[in-house]
């Protein structure tokens, strides 16, 4: 009773921001975002991302991944324009230009490997506004100390539990993983989730909300993924950081909680968190 009071009410708040499409729109009025994912033996989690992007009312997604995952990308994310990595068959090496884009993602399946380690770097040096980081986005920046004082304030960031604690240390309780990321947020100015069951959300000025959506059958490989794709087109379309996170995370939750109740959580994969995509935006306007 309480819990699904609790849902009424983040669903009033989302609704309140939500912005209408009006007649005379046209796909520039709904973002155009970079997408820097993937790498090789995980093409999917670019996939996953990039699809979930365009499920989620984006007006123009270019993906940028090595070279080895342009072609599956492609035939599998027809609508997605591709931009290959200049030196990389399998890995991230150095970002292209990024400052035409409403909305920068980067993170899923881009791995911890030394030549990846430099793009962000460089990366970070020639983008100083806000973007979505997620997975080994956030890895990379755990391991490099500098790279987390410099992440852009308004930036989203979206590790699971084991992704936060690399990046905000190890914690005894929940209650201490919650002050860590109040802190966390509040030094760097940014909106930080920690995500799974009621994923918290943290925001820069030291508040925190739970998120009443989602289940446990979410609990499977890429689900995470297609949560960094749906947080990038909101963010793209013009919503301040905190709003794309918050109705992101109640979205993706809603459309888990959709997928679950038509096959179940036991064979719920990260796809059909995807595919229900459309209903769940349909049930917020
Ligand atoms: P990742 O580990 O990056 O793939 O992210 C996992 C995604 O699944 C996150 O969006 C979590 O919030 C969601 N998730 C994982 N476990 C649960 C759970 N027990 N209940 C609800 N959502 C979950
Ligand atoms: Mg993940």
């Amino acid at each position: 009773e309480q819990e699904s009071d609790y849902a009424a009410g983040s669903l009033k708040k989302i609704r309140e921001i939500l912005i209408p499409r009006q007649k005379y729109d046209h796909k520039g009025s709904f973002g155009h975002a970079l997408l820097i994912a993937g790498s090789y033996g995980k093409a999917g989690a670019c996939i996953l991302a990039a699809k979930a992007a365009l499920r989620s009312g984006l007006g123009l997604l270019t993906v940028h991944c090595p070279q080895k995952c342009v072609e599956v990308l492609q035939t599998s994310v027809p609508e997605a324009m591709v931009l290959p990595d200049e030196m990389g068959t399998k890995f991230f090496t150095k970002p292209h230009q990024t400052d035409q884009y409403d909305a920068l993602g980067a993170g899923p399946g881009l791995s911890t490997e030394t030549a990846a380690k430099e793009a962000m770097n460089i990366l970070f040096a020639q983008h100083p506004s806000p973007m979505v980081l997620d997975a080994d986005a956030l890895n990379i920046i755990s391991q490099s100390p500098h790279l987390l004082a410099a992440i852009p304030s308004g930036s989203i960031l979206t590790p699971h539990p084991k992704e936060f604690e690399r990046l905000a240390g190890k914690s005894e309780n929940q209650f201490e993983r919650l002050q860590n990321l109040q802190a966390l947020a509040v030094e760097h100015q940014v909106v930080c989730l920690i995500k799974g069951a009621n994923t918290a959300i943290g925001f820069p000025d030291g508040k925190i909300i739970f998120n009443p959506t989602g289940n446990p059958g979410m609990a499977t490989a890429g689900s995470g993924d297609v949560l960094t794709g749906i947080i990038t087109a909101l963010f793209a379309q013009g919503y301040a950081s905190s709003e794309a996170a918050m109705i992101g995370v109640f979205v993706h939750g809603l459309a888990g909680d959709l997928a679950a109740k038509e096959i179940g959580q036991t064979s719920l994969i990260a796809s059909d968190i995807i595919e229900k995509l459309p209903q769940a935006f349909q049930r917020l306007y």
